[in-house]
């Protein structure tokens, strides 16, 4: 019955098959009723949902079906980097207009290179039909020890990975009827999750961390708030992209960077000779309000100026 080519469950049964004859080996075990999964002894399981709607979440028209697949997992895997999680599988629910079933297939292989990129098998999810394409990302990992927002103390070093300012760059750009540089247009089509990175930093005694996800300045109060803590950040060697001085990169969202607070030295020189990425020591963690306070040759900067869907 399910085979038959008519509405209602038949044409949802054939997509799913088209999906997973897609997706190949970077799905499995799709089609019980729930996915089983295995959890390393010792380790907790950490799972975060991320969803990515057309029109405020990217645009059709600034980047082909795949980037766009690639970028919404990516981002979804970005928070299991920022707990220092190792990957081990995402569920993936589709809500698709008519407009866009041309373009799924190749919407769903920028899923699967995010999820052959990472090891996260897509194990499940769900397809429904929408008035506007929306993707939901649920992403399952394993940590032992997991970084978390509330781990910094007072005269922890503050690090930032990567180069900041290209998507903030690249949206302008657009928003502006022109063309990004491919450097920034980069960074919006194909954000890495720092999945390495951030096992290397754990190890090196990073003991708090969050993904850049709003902007540097907002997702710092993040961490200055849940450790009650107040950040010191001098923004003068940020590294940025796009020609954007330091305290507008630091409001650039969508980074997927990560802020990392550790109480020790961390081989900065080690860390871009194995990731080729800088990572950049930008401040300190001080007893006081839960604050940030972010300052450019010297003097004070307006805190916080992310992205927020809500304000
Ligand atoms: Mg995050």
């Amino acid at each position: 019955m399910r085979d038959d080519i008519t509405l209602g469950p038949g044409k949802e049964f054939d997509l799913v098959r088209a999906l997973e004859e897609r997706w190949g080996d970077a799905a499995h075990g799709i089609g019980d009723d729930a996915a089983l999964i295995d959890v390393p002894a010792g380790h907790q399981l950490v799972v975060s949902a991320d969803s990515a709607v057309d029109g405020v979440h990217f645009r059709r028209d600034w980047l082909t079906p795949r980037e766009i697949g690639w970028r919404v997992a990516a981002a979804a895997l970005s928070d299991l980097a920022a707990m220092a999680a190792d990957p081990l599988a995402m569920l993936v629910s589709l809500s698709i207009p008519d407009a866009w079933l041309g373009d799924i297939l190749d919407l769903a292989d920028g899923l699967a290179d995010a999820a052959r990129a990472t090891a996260a098998h897509i194990v499940g999810g769900d397809l429904t039909g929408a008035r506007e394409l929306c993707i939901a990302i649920t992403v399952l990992g394993a940590a032992v020890n997991p970084l978390r927002r509330n781990g910094a103390r007072p005269g922890d070093l503050l690090y930032v990975t990567g180069r900041f300012g290209g998507p903030l760059a690249a949206f302008t750009a657009w928003q502006g009827g022109g063309r990004p540089s491919p450097a920034d247009r980069d960074r919006v089509a194909h954000p890495v999750p720092r999945m390495r990175e951030s096992r290397w930093l754990a190890e090196r005694g990073a003991h708090a961390a969050i993904d850049v996800s709003d902007g540097l300045l907002s997702d710092a109060a993040h961490i200055a708030a849940a450790s009650h803590v107040r950040l010191a950040i001098a923004l003068d060697h940020l590294p940025t992209l796009g020609g954007l001085s330091p305290d507008t990169a630091a409001r650039s969202g969508d980074e997927y960077e990560l802020l990392v607070a550790s109480p020790r030295d961390i081989d900065t020189a080690g860390f871009e000779r194995r990731f080729e990425l800088p990572l950049t020591a930008i401040g300190r963690v001080e007893a006081g309000d839960a604050d940030v306070v972010a300052t450019l040759h010297g003097a004070r900067v307006a805190p916080g100026g992310g992205f927020d869907h809500f304000s």
